[in-house]
């Protein structure tokens, strides 16, 4: 059972144009495969209702699919260095740089919500170190492994432009959820 989402720390505003499950992109759309811009301090008053449109679209999709732990920014078409967690608590990583990646490999069942009920057979790093600024535009690092580094993965990918079915492990690395 997916945790209930944490309120946001910062101000929320603009809930009339909030972006929905439907403003989600879905394989197949030309944006998933973009790499994405860096999102630049000038933009940070934007950083709230970006924010804003990736928690509500996250909380309607673990309402549909039981699942959804982090959301990439390009996912609603935002195409910014963007990407947004919460599974204790809202965090936001702008601009993210893996500076380390273990040698060490382990292979789990992905999924994405942007094709939620496939699932893929990838291989992630097992530990990592991320830096990145977050909604302040202060600098942090922070060290990680196991799930949350195949996590952090998967949606840096998205910035680049990366779907986990371009990872599969080899052409039988894919099985429907019902
Ligand atoms: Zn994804």
């Amino acid at each position: 059972m997916v945790p209930p989402t944490q309120k946001l720390p910062w101000p929320q505003v603009l809930l009339n144009n909030m972006k929905t499950l439907v403003d989600l992109l879905l394989l197949g759309d030309p944006r998933l495969y973009e790499k994405c811009e860096p999102v630049l301090q000038t933009e940070l008053p934007l950083l709230a209702d970006w924010v804003a449109d990736m928690d509500n679209v996250m909380r309607e999709i673990r309402a549909k699919y039981n699942f959804g732990r982090a959301i990439a920014a390009p996912q609603l078409g935002i195409m910014k260095r963007l990407i947004y967690m919460n599974i204790d608590r809202p965090i936001v990583f702008i601009n993210p740089e893996f500076t380390w990646l273990s040698d060490e490999k382990f292979e789990l069942w992905d999924d994405c919500m942007s094709f939620p009920n496939l699932l893929v057979k990838v291989a992630r790093h097992k530990k990592l170190t991320i830096n990145y600024l977050d909604e302040n535009w202060q600098a942090q690092e922070w060290h990680m492994q196991d799930d949350l580094a195949e996590l952090l993965q998967h949606e840096y990918d998205h910035l680049e432009g990366i779907l986990c079915i371009s990872r599969a492990v080899d052409p039988k690395g894919f099985k429907w959820r019902l």
